[in-house]
């Protein structure tokens, strides 16, 4: 037994201990339970605890479980996307929180307007600079929201961020602030083809900073199923 839903008591009282440290109700903060490399025994034993959305990382992974859970669960893209992908997962997912080149937003857009259908999106930012080679650098973010502005088949709901890895987590506050901070200027601009609303950050390691720091959506893996085994 893995014990999925222990570990799932243990992350929700997480979450509501740094929520309620900040003033905020827990319950505006979603679990995407990060489900790569999981069977999908553990993914269904995820769902009958109540999670009801799945982050995956890759198109084709995502795609041969989609075939077996289907719409049991809501998808979302959570890892890094080659625009020659994106035809494969229009159809399945909610969310893609990955995005970071106008070229992706492009071929979503053709895409979706060929099926007559809005694609939700985040804009992945990259605060930090060195670790991660994804993710807009943020002084560019801007200029790539403006760029998005007309294809209407793509919706900015946000942002995400990931933040490098530090044996310190308090180290990872900072990146989790600047992140709010460009979430809440970009959405006093009020742009009427952007719709702020998601700001995806916090892993397994620093969810209970992201959320001191804003965050609303929280990706969780290792947290919920152990550790991974590749
Ligand atoms: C794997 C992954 C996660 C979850 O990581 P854990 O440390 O297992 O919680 C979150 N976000 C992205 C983009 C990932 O690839």
């Amino acid at each position: 037994m893995i014990g999925i839903k222990e570990n799932l008591d243990k992350v929700r009282q997480k979450i509501a201990d740094a929520a309620k440290s900040t003033g905020r109700d827990p319950d505006e903060i979603s679990i995407i339970a990060v489900s790569k490399t999981r069977s999908i025994d553990e993914i269904r034993q995820a769902i009958d605890c109540g999670l009801n959305i799945l982050g995956e990382n890759r198109a084709q992974e995502l795609c041969e479980k989609y075939k077996l859970i289907g719409q049991q669960a809501r998808w979302h893209m959570i890892g890094h996307l080659q625009t020659n992908k994106v035809k494969y997962i229009l159809d399945k997912v909610d969310l893609i929180h990955s995005v970071d080149s106008l070229k992706l937003i492009k071929e979503i857009n053709k895409r979706c307007k060929r099926q007559n259908k809005t694609m939700d999106i985040l804009i992945q930012v990259n605060i930090s600079g060195e670790e991660s080679k994804f993710g807009v650098d943020q002084h560019e973010l801007m200029e790539l929201i403006h760029s998005a502005k007309n294809y209407k088949n793509v919706r900015i709901k946000g942002l995400m961020t990931i933040a490098p890895f530090y044996e310190d987590s308090e180290k990872v506050r900072p990146i989790f602030e600047k992140a709010k901070q460009l979430f809440d200027n970009i959405r006093g601009m009020e742009l009427d083809y952007v719709d702020m609303r998601y700001l995806s950050m916090g892993m397994t390691n620093d969810y209970d900073i992201a959320i001191q720091e804003g965050s609303n959506m929280i990706r969780v893996g290792t947290g919920i199923f152990g550790q991974r085994e590749y």
